[in-house]
This record gives C-alpha cells, structure tokens and sequence, in this order.
C-alpha cells in the first residue's frame, strides 16, 4: 500500500510549492522510494486547458493528452518521471463527477454534500493514483494558500486520510512564508503561526514545516517556530530564495529533510545518492559563456507562460557548456518599424506556441528576418505555423497566405484545421491532445537531432499544415523531415537552404530534462551557440 505526502501552502501563494514537491520527490527517488506526484487544483474549470496563459501560465500536456497544470512540468523534470491525467485533480473534475453521479442516480434516497460524498470523490482520486502508479510514496500538492474557500473540501479530504490509512502511513509538510521587515531588520513568523493555527483549526497538525525566505533563517527563528507551531526543532526546515531551482533539492537534503521523511513514513532507508544533481547545480553555477536567444512570443509579460520553453532551452544550453541569456521580445513590438533591432543580438530565435491573432504578424516577421539573416529557428507548434505561412508569402510573393485560425476567407490556408477538428464545437479538452507517433526522414535536421526513426512527441493543437500546399512549397525548398507514420500529417518543417530552421507541430519542450535535454533544443543552440551576432564573441578555442 502506498503511503502519502499531503503538501499545503501557508502565508502566500508563489513562494515555490511546486518545485518544493518536486524536490522532495527527487530526494525520496535518490533513496530508490518509488513516487508518484498529484497537484489539487481548488478552481472549478475542469482543466486549465481553456484558461488564458495570463491567468493560469503554461498548460503542461502529459503524455497521455491531459492538459494540466504547470506544476506536473516540474514535477517530471525533477523526479525524471512521465505522468498521467490522474496526476492533476480539480475542483471542477471532482463536482461534475459527483453531479453525474447524482444524475445516475447512484445516491437515491441521499442528499449529497460536500462531506461526505466531494471529500470522497477526493479521496478516491488519491487511491486511484496510488493503485495506478504502484509508488510506495505518493505526494499529494494542494494548490492555493490554506483560507481559501474553495480550498476547503480538499483540506478536510487529507484530513480524513489520516484515519482511513492510518497515522503512519500520512505525513503533512506545510510550505510557509516568513516576511521580512527591513525597519527592523528582521524575519516574522507571525504569519506561519496564524497559518498553522488555521490547519489546526480544521484538525491538521502539520508534521514538518518548510520556511521559504528572501534571507537566511536564524536558529532563534527556528526554535520559535518549533515552539509555537508544535513541530520538532528538526522539523523546521529553512529554504532560503536560491539562485537555481534545482538547487533546492540539495538544500532540503543538507537540513535533513530526507532523513526525516524516511523516518517518519517508516519507509526501509536506502542509501541515497544526489551526486548527479549535485554535479548538474555545479554546472548551472559555474561561470559559463552566454548563447543569446531570442523567445519572440504574445505572453512575454508573464515568463510563467513559457516555463517549460525557458527549462528546455537552460537544458540544453547547459549541455554546451553555456549559460542561457534569454531576451524575452514582445511579438506586437516587432510589428512597430525597426522593431527588428530587437532580435540584432540575437544567435537563435525560438517562437513557442499560443492561440488567437494577436502579435501573429510580429511573429511573421520574425521568422522573415530568421530566414533572411540565417539566424537558427526552432518553431513548436504556433512557431511551426507560423514558419510555413511566412515562407508560403516569400513564395507566393504575396501577403495572403495565413492560418484559417487567423483569416478564416484566405484563399490560401497554409494552416487550416485538422479534418476530425470540423464539427467539433466544445473547446475543452477537444484539441489533438499528447502524444503521437512521428517519422522520421533520414537525413532531415530532425532525423539527425533525434538520431532515431520513430519518435513519439506529445501535441495541443486544432490546426495543422494544409495538404494542399505540401507541394507547391516542397518545390521552393521546404523539407519534411517528420511525418505521421501514414505520411497524412506534417509534423516536422525545415528548410534546406538555411543553415537550421526547424519548427515542429509537437511541444518538445515537455520532454526535455536537466540531465537529458531534448535533442531539438539540443541541436538548436548547438547551431546556435556558433552564430556571430552583433555584440557577441566567437566562441573561445576551448569551449565546447
Ligand atoms: N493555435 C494553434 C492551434 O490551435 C497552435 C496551438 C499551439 O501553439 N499549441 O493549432
């Protein structure tokens, strides 16, 4: 039987509650302790799928085509795992399954309320994952800062989890906040007792607590919060802003975190061993050479939308031995005369995926200047679409081609919508949605980043390249090096007569890890880091 980590989060939201469960997954597997990972989302939408990048930053897609939360992204790329749609539970899943129960009739007689039949419902998704995935830990994030209302059935759930699987088999670890008073020059804890006494109050007595802070923690500070939080001196884990998150898993482990849930959970210790992410946080630490990149995209404002872009291209700078300078350009603003200027340092461009017209034209331009400065390009998804319409107008000589998504009457819909796409009406969860096999052509840029002929590339997306076009832009020079294995679907575009101009209809950035980045992204700022730009240095002799 599984055991079970319940997360909250105390003070404030933001303070970095994924990526401390994900840390403590990555320490938890370096004990060879099998994880599985669940994020609580309190809203109603039943997925973040149809939320605004504004609201809710990236949507991560898993493998098997759910639309989740950004938090699974960390949680995969630390714990080196691949999750499913069970992995994220919302408030919204929860009440229309047990509306459509009521409906069913599997309630007759029975008034459903939030206790007991929501808290089940809940209860029942933990089980569903610990059953599923077979981990001896499964650690469980609620989302949300404990208060809120809506937050609440799922508190009073991990709450009754205690009795239904027994005390032993349930740890709580609180994630709080300790402001910092510059008058005084001191941290509060304050806040953390009012949170604490807010879990208490609903008969959660939290096992560990973990103090996120701007400064570093005192001892007098942890001895207070031990004292008036009734958590063991030990318990009180300082983790302290860190200049990389993946950093973090090797702070929780030098404060004895580690030790302490192994201890607590009675989990059978095994040696453990974080040399490799020691040496990864060596790396990112060192003083490395830059690699200007720019990421041309309409939710620059807001760097949560691109988290796992931004992830995917550190990786795969770290493994040319280079540090990520990342210049963050507002597609609308290239659309403004002489907003080319803002790519002039730039030894690579990347356009990310998005929906809707907005700044579509700034991207264009963006691919124009790509393609006529030779700068490398890698495209995913929108940045593929947009790609193929830029070059399809140099072709055509003509500013008509578009995406049916942006100009539904051009008489030349590069992109259009996927046939299956045509009568579908609802917009959540009905887009191609994770993964799906691709084809290789050898010799391609692809085939040759991948060094594979069949690979599997996880997709969300409604339009897609227009058959009708393949040809026509085929002839001027447009290769696909990946393709539905029935030959139907481009799913790759390069250009032959540019050094590397990539764009794909998948998210390959999910895919990317610290200790493997994706071989795209690999190969993209591999062309990249060897690009002379206005302002940058060729590369030393002894750089790699
Ligand atoms: N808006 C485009 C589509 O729906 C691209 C989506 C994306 O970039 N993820 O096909």
């Amino acid at each position: 039987m599984s055991k079970y980590i319940f997360v909250t989060g105390g003070v404030v939201s933001s303070v970095g509650k994924g990526i401390t469960v994900a840390s403590i997954g990555t320490i938890l597997k370096s004990r060879q302790v099998t994880v599985s990972v669940q994020k609580l989302d309190p809203y109603l939408n039943v997925d973040p799928g149809t939320m605004s990048p504004y609201q809710h930053g990236e949507v991560f897609v898993t493998q098997d085509g759910a639309e989740t939360d950004l938090d699974l992204g960390n949680y995969e790329r630390f714990i080196d795992i691949e999750l499913t749609a069970e992995s994220n539970v919302t408030s919204g899943q929860i009440y229309s399954s047990v509306i459509g129960k009521e409906r069913r009739g599997d309630f007759l007689g029975g008034t459903i309320q939030v206790v007991p039949h929501v808290t089940g419902e809940i209860k029942e998704r933990f089980k569903k994952l610990a059953q599923k995935s077979e981990a001896e830990v499964v650690i469980i994030e609620v989302g949300g800062t404990v208060g809120d209302i809506e937050g609440q059935p799922f508190l009073e759930a991990i709450r009754q989890m205690r009795n239904d699987v027994g005390r032993e088999n349930v740890l709580y670890i609180h994630v709080t906040f300790l402001p910092y008073l510059t008058s005084t020059k001191e941290l509060k804890t304050k806040p953390t007792q009012h949170s604490v006494n807010e879990l208490r109050r609903i008969g959660i007595q939290p096992d560990i607590i973990v103090c996120r802070s701007d400064y570093p923690i005192s001892e007098g500070i942890r001895d207070k919060i031990s004292l008036f939080c009734d958590v063991q001196r030990q318990a009180v884990i300082p983790l302290p802003t860190v200049d990389t998150i993946y950093e973090v898993p090797m702070l929780l482990e030098e404060e004895g975190l580690g030790q302490l849930v192994v201890g607590k959970l009675g989990l059978k210790t095994r040696k453990n061993d974080l040399s490799q992410w020691g040496e990864l946080v060596r790396r990112i630490k060192e003083p490395l050479e830059p690699v200007n990149i720019a990421l041309v995209g309409k939710y620059v404002e807001l760097q949560d939308a691109y988290f796992s872009v931004r992830e995917a291209l550190c990786h795969a700078a770290l493994y040319h031995n280079r540090c990520l300078n990342l210049l963050w350009v507002h597609s609308e603003d290239l659309e403004k005369d002489g907003g080319d200027t803002l790519l002039g340092s730039a030894q690579g461009i990347i356009i990310p995926g998005g929906f809707g017209i907005r700044g579509i034209e700034g991207m264009v331009k963006a691919a124009t200047y790509a393609r006529n400065n030779r700068v490398p390009y890698l495209g995913l998804c929108l940045g593929m679409h947009v790609m193929v319409i830029e070059f399809a107008r140099y072709v055509l000589k003509s500013s008509e081609p578009n995406s049916a998504e942006f100009y539904p009457s051009t008489s030349y819909p590069v992109i259009d919508l996927l046939p299956e796409q045509k009568a579908v009406k609802g917009k959540g969860g009905t887009m191609r949605l994770g993964n799906y096999p691709c084809q290789l052509v050898p010799g391609s840029h692809v085939a040759n980043a991948y060094g594979e002929s069949l690979v599997y590339e996880r997709h969300r997306h409604r339009y897609e390249f227009n058959n009708q076009f393949r040809t026509l832009l085929k002839e001027a020079g447009m290769v696909y090096g990946g393709l539905s294995p029935d030959g139907k679907l481009v799913e790759t575009c390069e250009l032959n007569s540019h050094p590397w101009m990539v764009s794909c209809q998948f998210h390959p950035e999910f895919n990317s890890r610290p200790s493997h980045p994706h071989p795209l992204f690999r190969n993209f700022i591999g062309v990249a880091k060897e690009t002379l730009r206005e302002g940058a240095q060729p590369s030393l002799p002894l750089s790699t």
